[in-house]
């Protein structure tokens, strides 16, 4: 469910992508956008449901994923993928919330990396090529062995930091009766500004640190230019600099 009023958002045709959900309004860095309530099924059903070449699947525990009580309906369901996203997800209280990763531009599509498990024997033939075309797309959204440990290990802290609700197979989450206000950055989070934006322009003679530069970013949602240092910095990603 998408839990910003109805005036922040609307979902509409992303061409190949089939829908997605679009910024009415700015958005401010760090907002709740939604929470992923879906029906909880078993894992092992989960042929059941995926088949049509959708990715809807939200995995909820090592048994058990949610998938949309109404695919047609809209929802953080309806969110794609992308390798320069401008949200990410936040595990509390069991749920998998939506938040702003920086400042949104009205018009702006919204899209989070579905963080997949590195790609296996499992995903064959994998359909998980990515065409986002940001300018570092990895080209699938499977994530490699070592980012998506260290994202798993965060995930579990952060996690573990407030209580899961009690499910029922077969039932969807309910909404929880509040949430967070905001949602603080964190350097494991890739964080780029708009692509449809132009950049900010520094005239700084040397870099300012990954930290200011994050700040930057996520305060203005935009890219960063250095006209002196002839660079583009799009934002950054597992401590280094996207340059484009
Ligand atoms: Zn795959
Ligand atoms: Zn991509």
């Amino acid at each position: 469910m998408i839990l910003l009023t109805d005036d922040y958002w609307e979902v509409k045709d992303a061409g190949k992508r089939g829908r997605g959900v679009y910024a009415k309004k700015d958005i401010l860095p760090g907002a709740i956008i939604g929470d992923y309530l879906g029906k909880v099924i078993r894992t092992a059903e989960e042929d059941t449901y995926e088949k049509d070449g959708h990715l809807y699947l939200m995995y909820y525990h090592d048994r058990a994923s949610l998938y949309p009580v109404d695919v047609k309906a809209a929802g953080v369901h309806l969110i794609n993928h992308s390798c320069a996203p401008n949200t990410w997800m936040y595990t509390y209280k069991g749920h998998t919330l939506f938040f702003a990763l920086r400042h949104i531009f009205k018009g702006e599509e919204l899209t989070a990396s579905y963080l997949l498990s590195p790609l296996d024997e499992f995903c064959d033939p994998c359909t998980h090529t990515c065409h986002c075309g940001a300018p570092n797309c990895n080209h699938s959204m499977h994530m490699s062995k070592e980012r998506y440990d260290r994202w798993d290990t965060f995930n579990d802290e952060e996690a573990a930091r407030t209580k899961k609700a009690r499910v029922r197979y077969g039932y969807p989450l309910a909404k929880l009766s509040s949430y967070p206000k905001s949602i603080p950055d964190d350097p494991i989070y890739t964080l780029s500004g708009s692509l449809e934006k132009p950049p900010l322009v520094m005239r700084d003679d040397t870099l300012p640190s990954l930290k200011e530069i994050r700040k930057i970013i996520r305060d203005t949602g935009r890219a960063i230019e250095f006209p002196l240092l002839n660079k583009k910095v799009l934002g950054v990603a597992d401590g280094e600099l996207i340059f484009f």
